[in-house]
């Protein structure tokens, strides 16, 4: 029995991957953006690779601007940046265990 994964479309690059290859960045109700690590909360949701360079991409083109329909500032991407890494970093933590 095969099990279908769902796949998800990168916002940057456009690849089609399966959610847990991805992150989900997330405008919620009050605006901001933040990275969810669940893939629980409500709000819109948008997918990205974790690995690459596909954040670093989006900031260049506006991709999340367009996707947000919304403003995103360089501290909104200064923040995901970071919290992209902090979940990348953990990733790498639990593949090596
Ligand atoms: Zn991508």
């Amino acid at each position: 029995m095969s099990k279908k994964t769902p796949l998800r479309q990168c916002i940057s690059c456009g690849t089609m991957k399966s959610k847990k290859e991805m992150v989900r960045i997330l405008k919620k109700k009050s605006g901001e953006i933040s990275v969810d690590a669940t893939g629980r909360e409500n709000g819109r949701g948008a997918y990205i690779c974790t690995e690459s360079n596909c954040l670093m991409n989006i900031r260049r083109s506006k991709g999340l601007e367009r996707s947000f329909k919304m403003r995103v500032n360089e501290e909104d991407y200064e923040r995901l940046t970071k919290e992209l890494d902090a979940i990348r970093d953990n990733k790498r933590r639990q593949e090596n265990i």
